[in-house]
């Protein structure tokens, strides 16, 4: 069986940029941010201001956690960008092994 990862409702994909997105904001009318999944020495970073003003200052005060040090934006794109690299990975092994 062939899956193909959906577009997300949330985050989009930047053409030729491996791990930036476009992500929507949740108030309507606010344009959406940008995330690079790969800055922060993997920690990724967002524009949006919980990032810029909550998360970055955990950070600064010694918090590691990915989950707990991004905001939204990040989580959603690091997500998205997981699920297609789980199918990519599953589609690359054998079926027996990754079927239901
Ligand atoms: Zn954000």
């Amino acid at each position: 069986m062939k899956v193909r990862a959906k577009v997300s409702a949330h985050v989009e994909p930047i053409p030729g940029e491996e791990y930036r997105y476009w992500a929507e904001s949740d108030v309507w009318g606010t344009p959406p941010y940008l995330v690079d999944l790969i800055a922060a020495f993997g920690m990724g970073v967002c524009t949006c201001r919980d990032y810029d003003i909550a998360k970055r200052k955990l950070r600064k005060e010694g918090e590691t956690d990915p989950i707990i040090a991004s905001c939204k934006h990040i989580r959603r794109a690091r997500l998205f960008w997981a699920s297609q690299e789980l199918i990519r990975r599953a589609a690359a092994m054998p079926a027996k092994e990754v079927e239901e």
